[in-house]
């Protein structure tokens, strides 16, 4: 079987350098592309040698329809305005997207959904194997236990994360309550501060820390007077995103069009 061939969008970035290592070490996926925006640093430079690999052959580039022009996949781990943009990309000209951008606001999900229609995408806010078993566990918690049970969903990642809380956190917090059958959106208390009066029974909490390094911490804490069930996540480096992003990458090429999740990916 040939290599599916894969174009990294954000490629300068934390993720966009960790999914063009694990590129460069897999023989299934071979990198035809690497796109950044205008003005970034590495603009020029070989993508393996910016990971410090052999070099691939493939330069950084700002130009588009260059970079992108022979990619079976598109993987993009960038910001939600770049992501919905090259959504409609994608979409127009039957390339595969994998999305692991988060920080969309309601809005810009739906504007995601109409720019990706008639494409085949898979988005996730965390793209770890264990992140999607996690969330399987919490959805079946939430299912078993009451509302006696508060459930709160901490995390806590490296000091330049610029959204909050996590698309992970957020995800989890979305399994907690479709365990329990109820809209997130109507019970969800994402700040606490001041007199905030006592917790409301049913809500689902969230709390962030930022701080130096972390690739990113998860716990759902689910707790009732006299006993607490924790459920976390500890992600040891950024590889076990872009193995996920891979694996989803080449599950997508062989499927119909449509908006898949990594639940879809993983067969959960
Ligand atoms: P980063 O800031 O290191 O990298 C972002 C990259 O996107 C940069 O290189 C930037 O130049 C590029 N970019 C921004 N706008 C662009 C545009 N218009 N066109 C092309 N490139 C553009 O950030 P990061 O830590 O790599 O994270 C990127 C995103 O991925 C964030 O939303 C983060 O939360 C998310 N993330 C998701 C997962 C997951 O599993 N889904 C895991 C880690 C991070």
């Amino acid at each position: 079987m040939s290599a599916i061939k894969i174009a990294v969008v954000g490629a300068s970035g934390r993720m966009g350098r960790s999914n063009i290592a694990a590129i460069a070490q897999s023989e299934a996926f071979v990198l035809v592309g690497a796109y950044d925006r205008t003005g970034v640093e590495a603009l020029g430079v070989d993508a393996g040698v910016l990971v410090g690999e052999a070099p691939l052959g493939v330069v950084l580039s700002d130009d588009r329809k260059a970079a992108l022009g022979e990619a079976d996949v598109v993987i993009d781990f960038t910001m939600p305005a770049a992501t919905i943009e090259l959504a409609k990309y994608c979409a127009d000209r039957t390339v595969a997207h994998v999305i692991g951008t988060t920080g969309f606001t309601q809005a810009e999900e739906k504007e995601l959904g109409m720019a990706s229609s008639g494409g085949r995408t898979v988005k996730a806010g965390n793209m770890s194997l264990g992140i999607n078993l996690l969330s399987l566990l919490v959805e079946k918690a939430a299912a078993a236990l009451d509302e006696d049970f508060d459930i709160e969903v901490l995390e806590m990642h490296h000091r330049m994360k610029v959204d909050a809380p996590s698309g992970t956190a957020l995800m989890l917090g979305e399994a907690a309550a479709k365990g329990r059958g109820i809209d997130l959106a109507a019970k969800s208390v994402r700040v606490r501060d001041g007199i905030t009066g006592a917790r409301q029974r049913g809500d689902i909490g969230f709390a962030t820390l930022r701080g130096g390094g972390v690739v990113g911490e998860h716990s759902v804490i689910l707790a009732n007077e006299s006993e607490r069930i924790e459920i976390s996540h500890r992600a040891e480096n950024r590889g076990l995103f872009s193995n996920g992003a891979l694996k989803a990458a080449a599950w997508l090429v062989g499927q119909k069009p449509g908006f898949y999740s990594m639940r879809d990916v993983l067969g959960f």
